[in-house]
């Protein structure tokens, strides 16, 4: 696979999905947006078409404040059909995009990250440049019991911690989720997503259900996924952090994570930039 080459060997994408826009309120999506700008980092939020329609304010929002809006289907449903009925979905949110907000869509990721090995082709004959509907695990903290609820609060984590690693390196081998965005298509540009979102922290039932005076735990975990993946070498981290359940009251986590990162060396961009700066 043709992969691309980034000029700085540690970058981070902040993105975020917003499924319905019924609680991303502007009173929501403000805090989030402001502490990004507050370090100059630009975020990507795939939004459903459906979401899109009915809340244009919320969308106008977002693109007003010189942030990124891209593609998350036509409505919030995972992506199993056939080639052929996922390009017409995807054709259909790429329309509503345009239509409302003359906006030209050139990112996907599936809802629930749910989709069949013909949603890279459907991506690409709808004419998207990238995707963003893989996982990729640094350290495979989820799915392992014990391991999944406790994170690094485990008494034992500094031991376990290269098994951990290890077990990422295999998901993303299997998955074929690599360290650089990677051209799945001969048009698409693959950049897998870190695994552990704010959802694995705060909403799944089997993980730790951390409460937001945990925030900087969950900054901590993400930290902790950057220095592996830098330890590896670098590539671009792609991280999921959902306003609707960040904003306002875990923010602090994306703070001590971007504060972090920073003086890990990281630089940020989006996978918009980065797509389009490839030199092919
Ligand atoms: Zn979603």
């Amino acid at each position: 696979m043709e992969s691309l080459e980034v000029a700085n060997d540690l970058v981070v994408c902040v993105t975020g999905d917003i499924d319905y826009f019924r609680v991303e309120t502007i009173e929501r999506l403000e805090p989030y947006l402001s502490l990004l700008d507050r370090y100059g980092v630009k975020a990507t939020f795939f939004v459903t078409a459906r979401a899109a329609e009915e809340y244009p304010e919320r969308a106008e929002y977002i693109l007003k404040r010189d942030h990124l809006v891209e593609g998350h289907g036509d409505v919030h449903k995972g992506f199993y059909e056939s080639e052929s009925v996922q390009i017409d979905r995807l054709n259909a949110m790429k329309r509503v995009f345009s239509k409302v907000f003359d906006l030209e869509i050139e990112g996907f990721r599936a809802p629930w990250y749910k989709h069949n090995p013909a949603t890279y082709l459907a991506v690409d004959r709808a004419g998207l440049r990238y995707d963003c509907s893989k996982k990729r695990f640094e350290i495979a903290f989820k799915g392992v019991p014990f391991v999944q609820k406790r994170y690094m609060d485990m008494a034992t984590y500094r031991y376990a911690k290269p098994l951990l690693e290890l077990a990422g390196s295999l998901y993303n081998l299997y998955s074929k989720s690599p360290r650089l965005p990677c051209y799945i298509t001969s048009n698409v540009l693959e950049f897998p997503t870190l695994g552990i979102s704010d959802y694995s922290l705060i909403g799944d039932p089997r993980g730790p259900r951390y409460r937001p005076d945990e925030s900087i735990k969950m900054g901590e975990i993400w930290v902790e996924c950057l220095a592996s993946l830098k330890q590896r070498g670098g590539g671009v981290l792609t991280l999921q952090a959902h306003p609707c359940r960040v904003s306002p009251e875990y923010l602090a986590s994306l703070d001590y994570f971007i504060q972090h990162a920073l003086r890990l060396g990281a630089v940020f961009s989006t996978p918009g930039d980065l797509a389009r700066t490839v030199s092919r």
